[in-house]
This record gives structure tokens, C-alpha cells and sequence, in this order.
């Protein structure tokens, strides 16, 4: 198996008829970067920011965090990265930030709401970002965000950011992409305009699914009660791809799922276009999707609904077992 997705690497995915499915890695290290040339991966399509905080005893600085940033860039070499930033709270606890004691903490001050508060922590970073872009084009994505106001009120510290960087005489990203991780129900219900405003949305899968179900994903006795592959959740990826395609707002999908291509595969029948995954897992995602009819995943999606059916898991394994 190991020889056939490395033939793969350099061959784009699409199915047998020619859907073309994007297959981006997941990073968060230095160390993850040279995987981007070995595995095939199209781009970073989710840079977790937040190992720079938690592996120290004091606030990273600017400057340190600009270098990095800027050298990831160099290692992508052209291919576009997006940088989540901050995504702190809950199990992600930086030693040298008060924080209150939270009875919830999945579900408390975390991800965008810190930086919407502590702004000075935001902005930080938002600079490091826009100097280690220095003329390239920059992609960067707030985690957690629940409704529009957050994603409003983010982007224009962003835009901010931005004008002070020109005040400056920095030079200014060659092009910019501002876009939310939905990971949260309620935003796939948000207004059109959120749609319309966001250059992009990443379903952090993993969160998405944790709310999906009020089932805690660091909760062993709970974690891998409910598929990812039950009907009600397949439905509700399927209303945000239509939210998208319908606003013009480009989509994709950033949680663990996306490595398992089982998974993979039926996010792709129902409408998924882009994954980003493991660096390891783009081997085997890519060898199954061309294998496979997306058209016919989509039709088991519809044929499963109309059988009543919970889950799609048997008939995704039947499918997978039929193929050439
Ligand atoms: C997710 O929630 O799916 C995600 C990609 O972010 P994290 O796992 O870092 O919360
Ligand atoms: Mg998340």
C-alpha cells in the first residue's frame, strides 16, 4: 500500500468521472512542514498556532512568532496555508494566563471569545501574521466563532491590523483570505451576509460534532457514542455545503474525520470539496476517492434517507468492499 500512495503524490484527486476533491494536511510544528512535499498535500489547510503558547512560561513574542510564521510560508513554498489563530481554553491552557476556574470549559471562554476579549493578545498575533506574510498572500481563520458578530468583529481587527501595518511602511499581504471555522451549530444558521462576507469556512469537524451531539470529545464514556456517519449529521454537513454553494462562500474540512476515508469518502458524496487532514492520511483518502463514483455516494446518501436508516456506515463499507 505504502508504494501506491506514494505513485499517488504527485497525481490530484478526483473520482472516476473527474470531481476533483482538494486534499490539504493539517500542521501545528515546524517539524510537520516537510510532510507538505512528501505526502502530496495541496497546502496547509488548517497551521494550529497555539503549541507556540502552551510549550513555554511566557507570552511568546512578536517578532519570535513573525519568524516562524514567516519561515512556515517559506516551506510552503507558494502553496497557500491558513493560520487558525489562537485556539486556547478548554483542554488548550496557557500556564501564564489567568483564567477562571470553569465548570464547562468546552463550552466556555475559549478560541475567538479570548481574543475578542484579551484584544492585546489578537492584535499580537494578527501583526506577527501580516509581517511574516510580507508581500505573500496571507490566510488566516478564527476558531470557535458562534455567530456573525464574532466573525465581524474579527475581521475588522484583522483589517485594522492591517491599515496600522501600512502606516508603518510594512509591506502588506499580496492578497488576503479571511475566513471562520464553523464548529458550532449556530452558525450555519447565521445570515446570508455572513456567508457573503467570509472569504472562506473550515468545519472543525471535530468541535462541530462535539455540539452536534452534546457529547464531550475528551469524555471516554461518551466520545465515540455517535457516528460521524449518522444521517443527522451527513444532513447537516449537507445544509452547510448548500449554504455555501448558494452564497458563493468557498468550503471545507479541517477535523480528524477527514483523515479516515471512510469518512472522507462520504464527505465528499455529500458535497464536500476540500479536506485537510493528517499529512499521513492523504495516501489513503486520495486512493479511495479515485476508486470511487462521488455521484453514487451522494445517491446512497438519498437512498439511506429514504430507508429510514440511522447510520451510513454499512452501506458506505458495502460500497467501499464493491469497488474495482
Ligand atoms: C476541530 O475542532 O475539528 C478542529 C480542527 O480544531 P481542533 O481539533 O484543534 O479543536
Ligand atoms: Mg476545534
Amino acid at each position: 500500500a505504502a508504494a501506491r500512495f506514494a505513485e499517488l503524490r504527485d497525481k490530484p484527486a478526483s473520482d472516476r468521472k473527474g470531481t476533483r476533491v482538494s486534499l490539504a494536511m493539517n500542521a501545528g510544528i515546524m517539524a510537520d512542514l516537510p510532510s507538505l512535499a512528501g505526502s502530496g498535500a495541496e497546502g496547509v489547510g488548517l497551521f494550529r498556532t497555539e503549541l507556540q503558547f502552551l510549550l513555554r512560561n511566557s507570552m511568546p513574542r512578536r517578532a519570535d512568532l513573525a519568524a516562524l510564521y514567516a519561515r512556515v510560508l517559506k516551506a510552503a513554498d507558494g502553496r497557500r496555508v491558513i493560520f487558525r489563530t489562537l485556539d486556547i481554553g478548554s483542554d488548550k491552557v496557557m500556564p501564564y494566563m489567568n483564567r477562571p476556574e470553569e465548570p464547562n470549559p468546552a463550552m466556555g471562554w475559549r478560541a475567538v471569545r479570548v481574543g475578542l476579549d484579551k484584544k492585546g493578545v489578537m492584535r499580537m498575533q494578527l501583526q506577527a501574521l501580516i509581517r511574516a506574510s510580507n508581500g505573500r498572500p496571507l490566510c488566516v481563520m478564527f476558531p470557535l466563532v458562534a455567530n456573525f458578530e464574532e466573525f465581524r468583529t474579527a475581521r475588522e481587527l484583522l483589517l485594522r491590523e492591517i491599515e496600522r501595518e501600512a502606516h508603518l511602511g510594512h509591506p502588506l499581504p499580496e492578497k488576503l483570505e479571511i475566513g471562520a471555522m464553523l464548529e458550532t451549530p449556530s452558525l450555519a444558521f447565521a445570515p446570508d451576509a455572513f456567508f457573503k462576507l467570509a472569504d472562506f469556512v473550515s468545519i472543525g469537524g471535530n468541535d462541530l460534532k462535539q455540539f452536534f451531539y452534546a457529547a464531550d470529545r475528551e469524555n471516554e464514556l461518551v466520545r465515540r457514542r455517535y457516528d460521524t456517519l449518522s444521517l443527522s449529521f451527513i444532513t447537516f454537513i449537507q445544509k452547510i455545503v448548500k449554504r455555501c454553494a448558494d452564497n458563493g462562500t468557498a468550503l471545507s474540512f479541517c477535523g480528524e474525520d477527514a483523515g479516515r476515508p471512510v469518512e472522507a469518502l462520504t464527505l465528499a458524496g455529500a458535497g464536500l470539496r476540500s479536506l485537510s487532514m493528517r499529512p499521513a492520511s492523504i495516501g489513503p483518502v486520495k486512493d479511495l476517492i479515485l476508486r470511487s463514483d462521488l455521484d453514487e455516494v451522494a445517491a446512497i446518501i438519498e437512498h439511506a434517507k429514504e430507508q429510514g436508516e440511522d447510520t451510513l456506515r454499512r452501506s458506505m463499507i458495502d460500497y467501499i468492499r464493491s469497488l474495482p
